[in-house]
């Protein structure tokens, strides 16, 4: 038996509605699916409004964008994340400040950020590393203290939530990731969830290429025209249209996806209860989307051989996020300095094969396998 760490997983609408886009002949941006995307996720996210976009990545330049951030600016950021992070701030001249993470749920540690505030701080970036939000109360405690703004990656935690809101939400901006590893999918895509009324227009603005094209459709304007600098983050209406099915699915994605987390929590219960190996945690205050299921085990060591155990056995597991503070370009760049929770985890850390129609006996044979893997790993 092969398992992979992750299969396309179709709900039934995404086939139909990509096959209804292309034969209404209008494909581009913004067409029918698009706007029922946006219109839908933005009432039931509950924020002002929601911009699909060509990725996550291009959801968080669009936000670097909007806040005029670049050079001589800095923006708080943990290192245990995927690049575009980081990256939509680098790519506009600004500076990363690397703050560590908490050792229970890998988010930034808030604690430690108020610390790393200087008169060059511009905004917060937390990530909500699998799906469970970081402490955000505190985050934007913080963030109205000192003026900064709260840019949210929510990639991870699509219909997540935080104290009963949704994650992606709870900042000035939210973005989102449809990038076919997530638990909603589209392929690739994203989407940014604009939280403050008095910015919807500058969004708008800067995804229809710096015109006021948005404000002519709707017969604001008589002619749209060139008014500030923007660019094209809009996906096509192919991108719309399968997102679209997932969405209308997403209830149904989600308890399956459930099912799978609890199922592996019930597996490794007695390795997690003996030390063995710990599992996802999820404070209080969390609700999570099921986006994946992690180990954590006793050292890099042990992790790499899991990994390669597994691997000869056809089980696709996978580490996760290589830390950015110690990669080529942050060294080059004198960015990294020594973060001692983010290093360990990310040595340790390993996610199993999570796809929607990963069955309870292709999950025995992953919990097994570990569990032969710790049982020969005693024998002298
Ligand atoms: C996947 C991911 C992204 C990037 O999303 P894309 O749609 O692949 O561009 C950004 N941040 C985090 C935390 C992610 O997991």
């Amino acid at each position: 038996m092969n398992i992979p760490f992750n299969k396309l997983c179709l709900e039934g609408g995404e086939i139909d509605n990509v096959l209804d886009t292309i034969r209404s002949g209008k494909i581009g941006g913004d067409g029918k699916y698009n706007q029922l995307c946006q219109e839908e996720i933005a009432q039931t996210l509950g924020t002002k409004q929601v911009f699909l976009t060509t990725s996550g990545s291009s959801a968080l330049e669009l936000a670097a964008i909007m806040y005029n951030i670049g050079p001589g600016d800095e923006v708080i950021v943990p290192s245990f994340t995927f690049v575009s992070t980081v990256n939509a701030f680098c790519i506009r001249g600004a500076k990363p400040v690397f703050v560590d993470i908490r050792p229970d749920t890998f988010n930034m540690d808030e604690t430690l950020i108020e610390k790393k505030i200087t008169g060059n701080t511009k905004a917060i970036v937390p990530v909500h590393y699998g799906g469970v939000a970081c402490e955000m109360d505190p985050i934007n405690a913080l963030a109205r203290q000192y003026g900064l703004r709260v840019i949210e990656d929510a990639a991870l935690a699509f219909l997540s939530t935080y104290r009963g809101r949704q994650a992606g939400t709870l900042g000035d901006v939210g973005c989102y990731s449809f990038h076919e590893t997530k638990a909603i999918v589209a392929g690739e895509g994203g989407a940014i969830a604009v939280n403050r009324v008095e910015d919807v227009e500058r969004v708008e603005i800067l995804r229809e290429k710096g015109t006021n094209r948005a404000a002519f459709l709707r017969g604001d304007v008589e002619k749209y025209v060139w008014v500030n600098v923007g660019s094209s983050f809009l996906p096509s209406e192919m991108i719309g249209a399968f997102l679209y099915g997932q969405w209308r699915a997403r209830e149904r994605i989600l308890s399956k996806r459930k099912a799978i987390f609890d199922n592996y929590t019930r597996l490794f219960q007695p390795l997690i209860d003996n030390g063995t190996v710990r599992g996802p945690v999820i404070p209080g205050p969390c609700a999570i989307n099921y986006c994946q299921y992690h180990l954590l085990v006793k050292n890099e060591e042990t992790r790499n051989r899991l990994l390669a155990f597994l691997r000869g056995h056809r089980v696709q597991a996978v580490f996760h996020y290589v830390p950015l503070h110690g990669s080529p370009y942050a060294q080059k760049k004198k960015w990294g300095k020594r973060l001692p929770v983010t290093d360990d985890v990310a040595a340790r850390i390993l996610r199993l094969p999570f796809y929607n129609s990963l069955t309870p006996e292709e999950q025995e044979t992953v919990a097994g396998l570990v569990y032969r893997f710790f049982g020969e790993s005693k024998k002298p």
